[in-house]
C-alpha cells in the first residue's frame, strides 16, 4: 500500500479521469483545473521530482514528455499549450511525485506569478 497520492492514482487506488495511458505513464485531468485543458502526466514508477527522474531513468523522462505532447494533440490544442513541472517549495510543487502539467485552451500569460 503506497502513501504517495500519485502512486495511489497510478495503482488505481484513487479514481481519476484518465486521458491517455501507457505501460509506463498515465495522463489524467487535474482536480482543480487552471485552464480549459489541465492534464497531469506522471510516470507510473515513483520519482519525487524532475531531477530524480532525469537522473534515475532518463528514458522514462522522455516517455512522460512524449505522452504529454500526445495529450496536447488529443485535446486539440493546435493553438499552443504549456508543459510545466513544478519542483520543490519555491517551484510550487505540492505533490512529491514527478508530474507534468499540460495546460491549454486559452491564451496563457507569461511570466507566471
Ligand atoms: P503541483 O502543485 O505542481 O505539485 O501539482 C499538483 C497538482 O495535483 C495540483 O494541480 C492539484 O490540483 C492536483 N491534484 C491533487 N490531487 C489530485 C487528484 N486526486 N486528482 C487530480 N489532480 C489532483
Amino acid at each position: 500500500m503506497s502513501v504517495c497520492l500519485f502512486c495511489k492514482i497510478a495503482n488505481g487506488e484513487i479514481p481519476v479521469d484518465v486521458v491517455l495511458e501507457t505501460d509506463t505513464a498515465l495522463a489524467f485531468r487535474d482536480i482543480d483545473p487552471q485552464a480549459p485543458t489541465h492534464v497531469l502526466v506522471i510516470p507510473r514508477e515513483h520519482f519525487a521530482n524532475a531531477k530524480s527522474l532525469a537522473q534515475g531513468n532518463p528514458a522514462l523522462a522522455g516517455q512522460v514528455l512524449a505522452l504529454a505532447t500526445e495529450v496536447a494533440t488529443s485535446e486539440g490544442l493546435e493553438n499552443g499549450y504549456r508543459i510545466v513541472t513544478n519542483t520543490g517549495s519555491d517551484g510550487g510543487q505540492s505533490v512529491d511525485h514527478m508530474h507534468l502539467h499540460v495546460l491549454g485552451g486559452r491564451p496563457l500569460t507569461w511570466p507566471p506569478g
